[in-house]
């Protein structure tokens, strides 16, 4: 087994885990990592649902009590809120004409609504990638997991996955080696002054002359 820090310069974070000891399957979780930080599952911004987007990176359709939802082929709330602000109106000019369990309903999903709005006005996309800065070989989640918890007040909890950190490479190696000297543990350590890419981490694996990087 191996720690890994992966940095993300762009977005200042970096993600610290636990994966295979050597190169290449290193890379292979760096490359899950970074899909999964590119997020293909968004928003509706009328149901609230996470739906996969379709190729115009439109909500793609999908269904609420069996009913299509017209929040399919809306942009997601990520990237935008108008459509949900426009729902939100026409929810609140409709309230007044309602009566009994209708306006009870309707005041449940105003409320709903207007909280999702906030949750997303600010909202940053997830910018640039990941790269890999440190890989420790020889240890595990025991280490993993007391590096998780020295960082613990760094911790990214609006991050679209868990253990992403808003701290310094520095700083995370230096939580990964005290829990390492915890823990007594023998490792080896390979740091990389350049982030390394996941397809030049392959390269590397298999001896391969890197590909240039700008
Ligand atoms: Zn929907």
């Amino acid at each position: 087994m191996s720690v890994y820090i992966f940095e993300n310069t762009e977005a200042e974070r970096v993600k610290v885990g636990t994966t295979g000891c050597n190169r290449y399957e290193v890379s292979r979780r760096l490359e899950t990592i970074n899909e999964m930080w590119e997020q293909t599952r968004c928003t509706c911004p009328i149901c609230g649902a996470k739906v996969r987007l379709t190729f115009k990176d439109l909500i793609g359709q999908h269904y609420v009590s069996g009913i299509s939802c017209q929040g399919a082929g809306n942009p997601p709330l990520e990237r935008d809120i108008s459509v949900a602000e426009e729902y939100l109106k026409e929810l609140e000019d409709n309230h007044s004409q309602l009566v009994g369990a209708e306006k009870c309903s309707n005041t449940k999903r105003i409320k709903t609504l207007k909280k999702r709005i906030e949750q997303f006005r600010d909202y940053k996309q997830p910018v640039g990638e990941f790269k890999c800065r440190v890989i420790f070989k020889g240890v595990g989640e025991p280490v993993e997991k007391g590096a998780h918890e020295i960082l613990g007040e760094y911790l990214d909890k609006k991050a679209p996955f868990g253990e992403v950190f808003s701290c310094s490479v520095e700083t995370a190696t230096e939580a990964v080696e005290e829990a390492i000297s915890m823990l007594g543990v023998e490792v080896t350590k390979e740091f990389y002054d350049t982030p390394v890419s996941s397809s030049n981490l392959i390269r590397m694996h298999y001896n391969q002359p890197l590909i240039g990087e700008e």
